[in-house]
């Protein structure tokens, strides 16, 4: 089983956070579907296309900003070439993109799953963030998504803002919570360093959010999403029960996939494990027809990866799996480790190891400590 990422690099404008990569070149638009179009049929009758696809997902970038014609001729180039069996197919959407129509046509498309950029509802916010919406879009676009046929969904939030106050993120949880999400992607605010905030903060201009400060809006997010029946099962996801994302959580089991468009990463373990990216280039990706170098991983670089991502989650990582799969047996000094941040309160230890809510506070530390102790 697999699954396929695409990823559509347009946006209207550079959101002030962002490192992903995109173009705000919108006009070649129809020219990058044509050369998707064809990269996805170069796959045909190879390894790629004999695997079950279980998943895709069109991230970016802003993949709304493709017309319901083009996603048809991407769709139809994907069921040319996979074998696909979709259990989901997941769009990334902004609320300014968005009307009534633009999801119907959606959905009889085969979009089984909405994720819509909201980020905030605070005006204030939305400006620091430099998002093309507006706050009466992104309430808009939810209640669009409510009245729409659309019954998965996931609505990102960003939390944690140089400045934003608590009652600020009450009220957005408040105003998020209303719409019933089945799935919440709650991101605290990271700071990069080639992005606008990034020149922003290390010109003096803006000082980034506290650590205690992001810790208590972690918290609560954490208790008001839960009040409302909806948990965290990876740092920076939340669901109802039975409704997490099932192509992000393939990652972090590393089931295998397959990234189309520049940027864009792939994973495949068949004999050997490969990974790699595409260029971050847009005019490369319409010009040249060649794959990029694959990286092959060592089972220990393997076993490392499995470790990060699995305690990233709320089923955490199986020592048995750790063992049998990747050949990896926790040292002496590993376990050790896990016994004083299991008295700490950090750390849950039995057949598999888990982060509490406490530990997943630090949950990089955490996992730099365990690896360095192998
Ligand atoms: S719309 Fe999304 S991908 Fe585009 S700049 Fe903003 S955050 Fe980045």
């Amino acid at each position: 089983m697999s699954g396929i990422y695409l990823h559509i690099p347009f946006c209207k404008q550079a959101c002030s956070y962002c490192d992903f990569y995109f173009v705000t070149r919108t006009s070649e638009r129809e020219h990058f579907v044509q050369r998707l179009v064809e990269d996805i049929k170069s796959y045909s009758d190879t390894r790629f296309a004999r695997e079950t696809v279980e998943t895709i997902y069109f991230g970016g970038g802003t993949p709304s900003l493709l017309e319901p014609a083009q996603l048809e001729q991407i769709m139809g180039a994907l069921y040319d070439v996979f074998d696909i069996n979709a259990r989901e197919i997941t769009l990334e959407m902004n609320p300014d993109d968005v009307s009534a129509q633009f999801l119907a046509d959606l959905k009889s498309l085969g979009i089984s799953r909405a994720s819509m950029g909201v980020q905030s509802f605070e005006p204030e916010l939305l400006e620091f963030m430099h998002r093309a919406h507006s706050s009466e879009e992104a309430l808009q676009c939810l209640e669009l998504l409510s009245a729409s046929e659309f019954n998965s969904f996931t609505v990102d939030l960003i939390y944690g803002n140089p400045g934003q106050s608590v009652e600020q993120l009450e009220r957005d949880v408040k105003k998020l919570l209303q719409f019933d999400p089945p799935h919440i992607s709650a991101y605290s605010l990271t700071i990069e360093p080639r992005t606008r905030l990034g020149k922003q903060v290390e010109l003096g201009r803006i000082a980034p959010p506290e650590d205690d400060k992001v810790a208590e809006h972690f918290d609560i997010i954490n208790r008001m999403f839960s009040n409302q029946g909806i948990e965290r099962y990876e740092v920076s996801n939340y669901s109802l029960p039975g409704k997490e994302a099932v192509h992000n959580s393939h990652y972090w089991e590393h089931k295998n996939y397959l990234g189309l468009g520049p940027g864009a990463h792939s994973f495949w373990w068949a004999d050997t494990a490969e990974r790699w990216e595409n260029e971050q280039d847009l005019r490369k990706y319409l010009r040249d027809k060649d794959h990029p170098d694959r990286e092959e991983l060592s089972l220990k670089q393997l076993a490392e990866e499995r470790l990060m991502m699995g305690l990233r989650t709320r089923k955490g990582v199986g020592k048995e799996e750790l063992s049998e799969e990747y050949d990896y047996i926790l040292s002496s000094r590993q376990l050790d480790y896990l016994k004083n941040r299991e008295e700490e309160g950090k750390v849950e230890v039995d057949k598999r190891i888990n982060l509490t809510d406490e530990g997943i506070k630090i949950t990089d530390a955490i996992i730099l400590d365990l690896v360095t102790l192998h």
